[in-house]
């Protein structure tokens, strides 16, 4: 027998505490006040490849739609650009949300997978914070591992011709005090969260 699947959201499902979160956040206070205009989808260079252009981001966080703004593409498309902020005739700061979103949608795993840009977002930041440095082999590694091993092992003749001419350093670059970076990433992280009760960046505890 054929079954059907309900395609809207019933009120009670929708999730306030997510847009409560968003609008704790500096330049997220304003979000009520969005009229839907559409400046921001007008004006962003990306909107096309969106699941949802920035105006309906702003809606859907609005309205609680925390599962499907969480997993759409529009997060990491963002290219933070500020088109939109700057457009916004309410003072919206949009691609700050964006980022927050990012955040969450890290912290919460409900990026989408098999997309690089999450991946490398987290595995770029553990490693400056950690390093100090990125290393882009060891970056590269990262990210298709956690994305596709046939991705990257279909990359294996570009990373062998940058190896040969030298355009791919095997070496993991590391700063000196290491130690004193994890001190300033203690106080960061302890700053951003008591301003932000979105929470952590990435999630992530950071190092030695
Ligand atoms: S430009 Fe600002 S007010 Fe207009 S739809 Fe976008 S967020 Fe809302
Ligand atoms: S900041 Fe992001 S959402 Fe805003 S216009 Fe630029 S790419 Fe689009």
């Amino acid at each position: 027998m054929e079954t059907f699947k309900r395609t809207i959201k019933y009120e009670e499902e929708l999730d306030p505490h997510f847009r409560d979160a968003i609008m704790a956040l500096e330049g997220g206070e304003h979000l009520s006040q969005c009229i839907q205009c559409g400046m921001c989808s007008a004006t962003c260079p990306l909107s096309i490849y969106m699941d949802y252009p920035p105006r309906r981001i702003i809606a859907m966080t609005r309205a609680g739609f925390k599962k499907e703004v969480l997993s759409s593409n529009t997060i990491w498309l963002c290219a933070s650009c500020y088109a939109c902020t700057v457009h916004c005739p309410q003072n919206i700061h949009i691609t700050d949300i964006m980022y927050a979103l990012k955040q969450m949608a890290i912290r919460e795993k409900r990026y989408p997978r098999g997309f690089a840009v999450p991946a490398l977002a987290q595995s770029f930041f553990k490693m400056v914070t950690r390093k100090g440095r990125s290393s882009e082999m060891r970056l590269v590694l990262s990210v298709y591992l956690k994305i596709s091993l046939f991705k990257l092992l279909s990359m294996a003749p570009l990373g062998w011709n940058l190896l040969t001419r030298k355009r791919l350093p095997l070496k993991s670059e590391s700063i000196r005090k290491r130690e004193e970076l994890a001190l300033i990433m203690k106080g960061l992280e302890a700053n951003y969260s008591s301003a932000h009760p979105v929470g952590r960046v990435f999630g992530s505890k950071h190092t030695k």
